[in-house]
């Protein structure tokens, strides 16, 4: 068995303007607006999650949460998460390092990148030194620099126990 196998995700949600929470790495941020998703939306976990499925290959988070399926209609993606490194787990691997970049225009989120930090080192059974959450907007480009949705990019770095 490898060592360190790395693994990279990618996800984005549409933004909607109204009544809603948004979350990204587990914390809701100050926003009028939110993400439209069969989830709670949080698409800087859906990435992470596929970051850490794919450094194991082990598909995607569509193929064990399909969003047709009701039991995941509104679901909580930090359990999400949890069952993804339960999985990690069952194939002897825990997370090394886990490094994600949030695309948004607006609102402004740096003020709430330490409790993402904080939300997802209990998640992935690091230290929150292993958890680099960073935020960026396009500059006002693209579908994100209009406020129509959020892009986020992760990787993640797993090491065997026994390796
Ligand atoms: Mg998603």
């Amino acid at each position: 068995m490898e060592t360190f196998r790395i693994g990279y995700g990618y996800d984005v949600h549409r933004i909607v303007h109204g009544e809603g929470r948004m979350m990204l790495c587990g914390v809701q941020v100050a926003s009028d607006a939110y993400f439209e998703a069969h989830s709670d939306g949080d698409v800087a976990i859906h990435a992470l999650c596929d970051a850490l499925l794919g450094a194991v290959a082990l598909g995607d988070i569509g193929l064990h949460f399909p969003p047709s399926d009701p039991q995941w209609k509104g679901a909580d993606s930090s359990g999400l998460l949890e069952q993804v490194v339960s999985m990690l787990h069952s194939r002897g691997y825990v997370v090394g390092n886990v490094d994600i970049t949030i695309a948004l225009q607006s609102p402004k989120i740096g003020s709430f990148v330490p409790a993402m930090r904080e939300s997802l080192a209990p998640l992935l059974g690091v230290d929150i030194d292993c958890v680099s959450v960073k935020a960026t907007t396009t500059e006002r480009l693209g579908f994100v620099g209009r406020g129509e949705g959020c892009e986020v990019w992760a990787s993640g770095l797993v090491r065997a126990v026994n390796g």
